[in-house]
């Protein structure tokens, strides 16, 4: 497939700029699906067209370990259109191969990246799931001219009629970051498929490219809809965080990275179950969630009768808010209210608050702590608030090299102030046993990797003399 970016701007070669790309050089980049090719067809001052071929390994694509096998039909193997076809392929290709263009950032032209230019974008071949009409419905909105060619299913059977498939044209005077983020987001939402598991992490992602134009979009409920796979939850979610997304935007809980996303697995939902399935074998009635963030754990937990009181703690005002809407905190009945305590609070200090609780949850937070603030995190949780379980979950960095998004060094997620080996983890969590009289149990969570281990690792910590014991 291969979507063409024109402009008219002069001089026109800027576009090299822009993109990150030279124009007199044809780079190629590798993805998990296949390769992606960035060169230029033509380069002059008056016009410049960047061109983004992407080549699918149709055959790679079968062969993942978690791939798209048999899902439609029996033959889905061998007929697909997914190595023809712009779909959420191009979509991560996009956000790999232009990150910075994606972004709005430009080292040596950050004036023009933030001025609209006139641009067109040519797209072979895009499916459209309800056809020209909703292409229209779709962009024009945005300011686009569009033109579409639609393709007939087979042109020696005309009475088979017209297929899905169309040759795009979109012209627009916008900055080059709309356009992306536009063809980003649309894309998949034309298509009516995605590629990969689609979890709240989704939702992170719309809200963080959509912020701009999704909120007025006459179309939102359809692209927010189709964006989610029709998962009506996340549709729910997705459309009441839109909503008041004229709150300022902060970065402390809501960014996730996409490699956690473009992984084929459901890891959050996996890393919940097993969170609340250790918390329910530790007979615990009144449980801590520290470092809560919006709230996912609380409301699984909610619906197990055995947890009685369910106290939720997070640092960010913002966090628990989204909790209290998430929960539907305001319609809940008497009897579910007086279960649940969100307050905000800090695991920097000590407080009383935390104290004489049976269990408590620390899920994917000690990696935001400040390492020398970890001592502090330490004593305030094992040694004053000193619950008879502990169960903490942190990502295993031995396993970033897994996620096809992650640039190696980097961590999962930008506020990430460290992220441990297995070895690394166990140590700590040895240390902690030994200082503050609690044994320690570990689990992976998550598809286990040759030598690399599973994405998340947990470990159950016991007071020692609780009495009780985790197997
Ligand atoms: N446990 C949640 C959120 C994880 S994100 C989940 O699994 O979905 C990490 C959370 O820790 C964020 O909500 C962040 O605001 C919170 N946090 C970071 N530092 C904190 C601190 N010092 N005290 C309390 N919460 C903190």
């Amino acid at each position: 497939m291969l979507l063409k970016i024109s402009t008219t701007y002069a001089p026109a070669t800027d576009l090299g700029y822009l993109l990150h790309k030279h124009p007199e050089r044809m780079q190629s980049f590798a993805l998990t699906f296949g390769k992606a090719h960035v060169f230029y067809p033509e380069a002059h001052a008056e016009k410049c067209t960047a061109a983004l071929l992407l080549d699918v390994d149709s055959v790679a694509l079968v062969r993942r370990p978690h791939g798209r096998s048999a899902e439609n039909f029996a033959l889905a193997q061998y007929v697909s259109d997914r190595p023809y076809v712009a779909s959420s392929f191009l979509s991560v290709a996009i956000a790999r191969v232009f990150s910075s263009a994606l972004s709005g950032k430009c080292k040596d032209r950050p004036q023009l990246a933030e001025t609209a230019i006139p641009l067109k974008a040519e797209l072979s071949i895009l499916p459209c799931r309800g056809g020209e009409k909703l292409l229209r419905r779709l962009f024009e909105p945005l300011g686009y001219t569009v033109a579409a060619a639609q393709y007939m299913l087979d042109p020696q059977f005309p009475d088979w009629g017209q297929s899905r498939y169309f040759t795009v044209t979109l012209e627009n005077t916008c900055r080059l970051s709309e356009l992306l983020t536009h063809l980003y987001i649309l894309i998949p939402v034309l298509d009516d498929e995605k590629h990969y598991w689609v979890g709240d992490a989704e939702i992170e992602k719309l809200s963080r490219h959509g912020e701009d134009w999704l909120t007025e979009h006459p179309e939102q409920e359809s692209i927010v809809r189709r964006y989610l796979k029709h998962q009506r939850h996340l549709t729910h979610d997705a459309l009441a965080r839109l909503r008041e997304e004229d709150a300022q935007e902060t970065d402390e809980t809501v960014q996730v990275e996409e490699a956690q996303v473009e992984e084929r697995m459901h890891l959050n939902e996996i890393r919940l179950a097993t969170v609340t399935a250790a918390l329910k074998q530790s007979g615990a009635k009144r449980v801590l969630d520290l470092g809560c963030g919006e709230g996912k754990l609380i409301r699984k937990l909610l619906t197990e009768k055995q947890f009685e009181e369910i106290v939720g703690i997070d640092v960010s005002h913002r966090a628990l808010k989204i909790a209290q809407e998430r929960l539907h905190y305001d319609r809940l009945p008497e009897k579910q209210k007086k279960r649940i305590h969100l307050f905000q609070g800090s695991l920097g200090y000590r407080d009383k608050r935390l104290a004489g609780y049976d269990a408590a949850a620390v899920v994917e937070v000690i990696e935001h702590l400040d390492l020398p603030r970890l001592a502090t995190f330490e004593r305030v949780l094992f040694e004053f608030a000193c619950p008879q379980t502990v169960v903490l979950t942190t990502p295993n960095i031995e396993y970033n090299v897994k996620f096809e998004n992650l640039q190696a060094q980097n961590l999962r997620h930008k506020d990430h102030r460290f992220e441990w080996t297995r070895d690394e983890f166990q140590s700590w969590a040895i240390e902690v046993t030994e200082r503050f009289g609690y044994t320690v149990v570990f689990h992976p969570i998550g598809p286990e990797a040759e030598n690399v281990g599973s994405p998340t690792q947990m470990a159950i910590f016991t007071l020692e003399d609780s009495g009780r014991q985790i197997t």
